[in-house]
């Protein structure tokens, strides 16, 4: 079967994935934007699990049930928070989207869906973020796994536009 890359827009919760990825805070225990909308779709029982979690750190990530949503799991990955860019802010976006897609491999997950990790709340310039989004996912899936397809699920028209033009 063939590798596929493609942007969408859409809902991210909306999606029959084997993963969709969270842009969690680093509490795990829920906030606005994409995280409020996957735990209300999800239900109490993914709360519940987080809180087994004991939070995240900037750059990595951690796995859940699905619970009441299509995807069958949730990838909680907390992105960096942008400050002019001197805070070390694209290698730590880079390490989101690497992480995700690691612990994505190891669980033997062929398809998930990412929305545009701290580009809301945490203000990163969503060209720049799109870039580095499009970059690592090509790189890995260079290298054999068990990952098969990756959407980029994008809520607003712009950035739908933004990786339409990087996937050209
Ligand atoms: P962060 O704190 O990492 O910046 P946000 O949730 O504020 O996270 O925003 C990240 C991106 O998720 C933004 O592009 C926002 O438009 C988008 N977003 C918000 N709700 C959804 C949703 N239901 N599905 C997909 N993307 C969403």
């Amino acid at each position: 079967m063939n590798t596929a890359l493609e942007a969408l827009q859409a809902d991210i919760t909306t999606l029959d994935v084997d993963a969709i990825v969270n842009a969690a805070n680093s509490s795990l225990l829920g906030g606005g934007g994409v995280d409020g909308a996957i735990h209300r779709a999800a239900g109490r029982e993914l709360l519940e699990e987080c809180r087994l979690l004991n939070g995240c750190r900037t750059g990595e990530a951690k796995m859940t049930k699905g619970h009441k949503l299509r995807a069958r799991h949730v990838i909680h990955t907390v992105g960096p928070i942008w400050n002019g860019g001197t805070q070390r802010e694209p290698g730590l976006l880079r390490a989101c989207y690497e992480n995700s897609l690691k612990l994505a491999a190891e669980h033997g997950l062929q398809s998930m869906a990412f929305p545009c990790i701290s580009t809301g709340v945490y203000r990163f310039p969503p060209d720049q973020a799109a870039q580095i989004a499009v970059d690592t996912v090509r790189e890995f899936m260079r290298e054999p796994s068990s990952v098969r397809r990756v959407i980029f699920c994008c809520f607003g028209k712009s950035d739908f536009d933004l990786y339409q033009a990087l996937l050209q």
